[in-house]
């Protein structure tokens, strides 16, 4: 059921024991919201943690509190009576699905969001960040926006927009940046703890652009990222952006090896709809930044993206 915002809260209000959490291979709005909502539910006195299967990347760890996320051990449960999933559909939340039985809400911005098991839903799809969200919620809640909820939030909020860059940043989303900023969030700090790369990292950005390829007319670019460039890398978060700005580029890609098995894309565009793309292989996102996982080898899922991708510009 799609709940509006004050029966979001209400449901939060009305639960005690809350296992928070967001999706696999985390970005800053996904610990940000996590963070920013398990502030939130400890200043209304619940008692609430989080769970994420993932590690944190290195450049989010700077995060406040961000020692208080847990990963799951292998069989482990939790004793909740809401399961609170944030920034993504029910189904990326790796083995968190299985630590608890308790009701679900989701809080989400995804257009791809499609509530498949129609759990407690609030979306706002034209939300820049799941932090955009969490900030009205925190006033929705009464609960006070202290200077680390604040860091939280503007965190999730300029990493969703590559700082205020990305079509979906609004006036609402300036606002909520200047609230943030009025509230002691220090844009200079965040942004250089969000910006900060391994040297090991700046090397992959070089070794990942000698791999650049250009198809249909000069209309997409890709970058792959094999298991020999993947072991060297802390976070390949923000790369496919290198090659986006090519001016006869209309979708860029990269595609990252995982297992042999398992495979990562990555879609981003100047204006078409790249979440069609990704959904269609089984993935979602937004308009014009979306994902999705392949389960199988590195050549097939190569092939299987630039067919799909293919088959999109024929249309
Ligand atoms: P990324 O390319 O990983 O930065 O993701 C871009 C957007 O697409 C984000 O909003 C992700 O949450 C979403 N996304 C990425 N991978 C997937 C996936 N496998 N399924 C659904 N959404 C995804
Ligand atoms: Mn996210
Ligand atoms: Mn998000």
């Amino acid at each position: 059921m799609n709940l509006t915002m004050k029966e979001t809260a209400a449901k939060l209000k009305a639960a005690e024991k809350i296992l928070v959490t967001a999706h696999i291979h985390p970005d800053g709005d996904a610990i940000g919201s996590t963070l920013s909502m398990w502030l939130a539910l400890r200043q209304l006195g619940k008692s609430a943690q989080i769970y994420l299967d993932d590690v944190i990347p290195t450049n989010l760890l700077f995060l406040p509190h961000v020692d208080a996320i847990k990963r799951p051990t292998a069989d482990e449960k939790f004793d909740a009576d809401l399961l609170v999933v944030l920034d993504t559909s029910t189904d990326r939340i790796g083995k968190v699905a299985a630590m608890t039985d308790a009701p679900i809400l989701n809080i989400d911005h995804h257009v791809t969001n499609s509530n498949k098991d129609d759990n407690d839903l609030y979306l706002e799809h034209d939300a820049a960040a799941t932090c955009e969200i969490m900030l009205a919620l925190c006033h929705e809640l009464g609960v006070e926006v202290t200077k680390e909820i604040a860091t939280c939030i503007y965190t999730g909020i300029v990493t969703d927009t590559g700082f205020f860059n990305y079509s979906c940043t609004t006036s609402k989303t300036f606002h909520a940046a200047a609230e943030l900023v009025d509230l002691g969030v220090e844009p200079n700090y965040i942004s250089e703890q969000i910006e900060k790369r391994t040297l090991a990292d700046v090397k992959v950005m070089s070794a990942a652009l000698q791999t650049m390829q250009l198809y249909f007319d000069g209309k997409v670019a890709g970058m792959f990222i094999d298991a020999e460039i993947e072991k060297m890398a802390d976070t390949t978060e923000g790369l496919v952006d290198l090659i986006r700005v090519i001016n006869t580029v209309e979708i860029a890609f990269i595609l990252r090896y995982q297992d042999e098995k398992t495979c990562r894309a990555s879609l981003r565009s100047k204006g078409m709809d790249v979440s069609k793309i990704a959904k269609s292989l089984g993935g979602g996102g937004h308009i014009r930044a979306a994902g999705c996982t392949l389960h199988t080898n590195f050549d097939d899922a190569k092939n299987i993206l630039l067919k799909t991708l293919g088959e999109y510009f024929k249309a």
